[in-house]
């Protein structure tokens, strides 16, 4: 069985990525690798290296830097049944272009796979996260999106897999991307991929206390992120948000201010490392799930803990 794994090129975070769903991909069978788009090129010769791909296929369009999802699903829904499944990480490129491809072959895609437990079984996340369906598939070819802090990257290996270019994506001219505007402010570390992650939450009043998660995060070397409480209070940029409709993250080390710990928030940070919460009230739930718990008025406790690092430093 062949399986094609379909990486966005135009994402950060996408050779660590495109080596994760390498690994989910590995164990179906032999994995081809579709990149599209601007860097494609260059991505694909660094995805020829990871064990179990045996061949790298990249594509561009002259004139643009990002192909549209509608002109990727659409060829990748011509070449479909050659593969037994056909994977993307569980990121927007893939909610986006798994879901198209789909729709196009009247397939069910099966999204947010935690476990591949053979080639029709998968395990996904339901209820936020509380309990795990097992689901059977029987389309072909088999559509899913993989979460990607679930599986480890594939390694490097010395044999080199062989490139193909792609030269016949046409645009339908549906769409066109007139601008990029990156929602991380230059030079900020992304909680997607930080080792540390200090977030912020409903505990947090004023864009100062906000700030304060900011300088934590920052002198821990990580980067900061925030709950919906946060979020919908206009604190922190949605980009930011942790949970079952934010990021799903998996840092060496995780660090909630202010935030309860309602179940819709820990989905996003199951397979952090360790955790550490911050929080008034004793009794918060997010201090059960703590490694280190600090009863503490974040507007007292952030300022001393930012004077520590300063000293030791
Ligand atoms: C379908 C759905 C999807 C959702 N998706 C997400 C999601 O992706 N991510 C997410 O986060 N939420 C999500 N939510 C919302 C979720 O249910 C909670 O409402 C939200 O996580 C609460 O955020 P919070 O814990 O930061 O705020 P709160 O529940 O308001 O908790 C604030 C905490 O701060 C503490 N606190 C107050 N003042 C201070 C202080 N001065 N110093 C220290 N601590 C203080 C309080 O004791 C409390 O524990 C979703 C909800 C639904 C229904």
């Amino acid at each position: 069985m062949t399986v094609l794994v379909l990486a966005d090129s135009s994402s950060a975070q996408t050779a660590d990525q495109v080596a994760r769903v390498v690994t989910a991909a590995r164990g179906l069978g032999e994995v081809v690798v579709l990149t599209a788009g601007t860097g494609s090129r260059e991505l694909a010769g660094q995805i020829l290296r990871l064990e179990g791909v045996t061949e790298a296929w990249w594509g561009e369009q002259p004139d643009r830097e990002r192909i549209a999802v509608e002109d990727l699903g659409a060829w990748v829904a011509r070449i479909a049944g050659e593969f037994s499944h056909i994977l993307a990480a569980t990121s927007l490129f893939g909610a986006e272009v798994i879901p198209r491809i789909g729709g196009l072959l009247g397939c069910q895609p099966v999204t947010g796979v935690v476990e591949i437990r053979d080639a029709r079984h998968f395990l996904r996340p339901i209820h936020a996260g509380a309990a795990l369906a097992l689901v059977r598939t029987t389309g072909h070819p088999i559509l899913l999106t993989v979460r990607t802090e679930r599986f480890a990257p594939a390694p490097a290996t010395h044999r080199t897999a062989s490139a193909r270019q792609i030269t016949d994506l046409t645009p339908l001219g549906l769409s066109r991307r007139l601008e990029f505007l990156p929602s991380l402010r230059e030079g900020t570390a992304d909680p997607a991929t930080a080792r540390v992650v200090v977030a912020g939450g409903g505990g947090l009043e004023t864009r100062e206390d906000f700030a304060l998660v900011e300088a934590l995060a920052r002198a821990l070397g990580g980067a900061a992120g925030a709950s919906r409480a946060a979020v919908d209070k206009g604190l922190a940029p949605a980009s930011l948000q942790i949970g079952q409709t934010g990021l799903h993250i998996a840092p060496e080390i995780y660090v909630a201010v202010g935030i309860s710990g309602a179940i819709q928030h820990l989905a996003g940070i199951k397979e952090a490392k360790h955790i550490a919460a911050i929080d008034i009230d004793p009794n918060a739930p997010m201090g059960r799930m703590a490694d280190v718990f600090l009863p503490a008025d974040l507007r007292t406790a952030l300022p001393a803990l930012l004077r520590e690092l300063t000293n030791r430093t």
